[in-house]
């Protein structure tokens, strides 16, 4: 699915990822953990052709393609997609519109038959009753006055109806109440019953990884990954700390 090898980025001149190295195969769980500024969230935003990360230096394979080839409407249609850590307002962008439009490109570019209204609003709804997503999201502006927990709810509704082959969630899980991880380990356990799907997701609690067992954990520190492991790693981790387990505190 995807294949970075020693991945060089900087933010404004200032190198950010320092030679990371990291390979997800289809099907495959895995979780980047770290402290604040360790490089995270630099991480997907590059794999999502974010305009903040200047890629140096590495190289990015992903189903076959070199990556960096891609622009970013390119990756999202090839099946590649980043829930943000604090999703974007977009006052004026009806939500409804927005979803459909996302999904036609998607559906064009697969040379598939776009979706006209009524077709877009019954899948829609099929999709979220069986969640607890509220519908009247879907005919506001794009995430405009949204609620933390309703902001997270609508990148899972463009999960739901995007149904990307690699799922990179970005703190999804902060700020919700357990009912709204509920909600979100469902959507995500739904989507990867499909085994060719992928998820990279970060996080700093084990509320949602108890729920989406991961079969790699990553420790992050300083634009690299510095250890990896398993599930047990992050329970280790949740309560022991960073410094046992060989990671000094970088945020003083
Ligand atoms: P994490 O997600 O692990 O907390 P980030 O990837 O967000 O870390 O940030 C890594 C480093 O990059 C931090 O030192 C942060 O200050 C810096 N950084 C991130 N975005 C920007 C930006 N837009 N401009 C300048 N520096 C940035
Ligand atoms: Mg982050």
């Amino acid at each position: 699915m995807l294949n970075i090898k020693n991945l060089k980025v900087n933010i404004e001149n200032k190198e950010i990822l320092k030679g990371l190295d990291l390979e997800i195969k289809p099907g495959e769980v895995h979780v980047l953990m770290g402290q604040n500024g360790a490089g995270k969230s630099t991480l997907v935003k590059t794999l999502s052709a974010h305009y903040d990360c200047d890629v140096i230096e590495g190289e990015i394979e992903y189903k076959d393609k070199n990556l960096l080839d891609l622009d970013v409407s390119q990756r999202a249609n090839e099946g590649i997609f980043m829930s943000f850590q604090n999703p974007v307002e977009v006052k004026g962008v009806n939500n409804s519109y927005f979803l459909r439009t996302a999904m036609n490109e998607k559906r064009k570019y697969n040379h598939q038959e776009e979706l006209d209204t009524m077709e877009f609003l019954k899948l829609s709804k099929e999709e979220l009753s069986k969640y607890d997503i509220d519908k009247k999201l879907m005919q506001r502006d794009l995430n405009d006055g949204f609620s933390g927990g309703e902001k997270k709810r609508n990148e899972l509704v463009q999960l739901l109806l995007l149904k990307p082959d690699l799922i990179m969630l970005d703190e999804i899980d902060s700020g919700l109440d357990v009912d709204a991880v509920k909600t979100v380990a469902n959507v995500v356990k739904d989507l990867l019953k499909d085994k060719s799907r992928s998820l990279l997701m970060i996080t700093h609690y084990d509320k949602l990884l108890s729920q989406i067992k991961p079969d790699f954990v990553h420790i992050m520190q300083n634009g690299k990954i510095v250890k990896t492991g398993d599930y047990s790693l992050a329970l280790e981790l949740d309560s022991k700390g960073y410094e046992a387990i060989g990671i000094k505190d970088e945020t003083n």
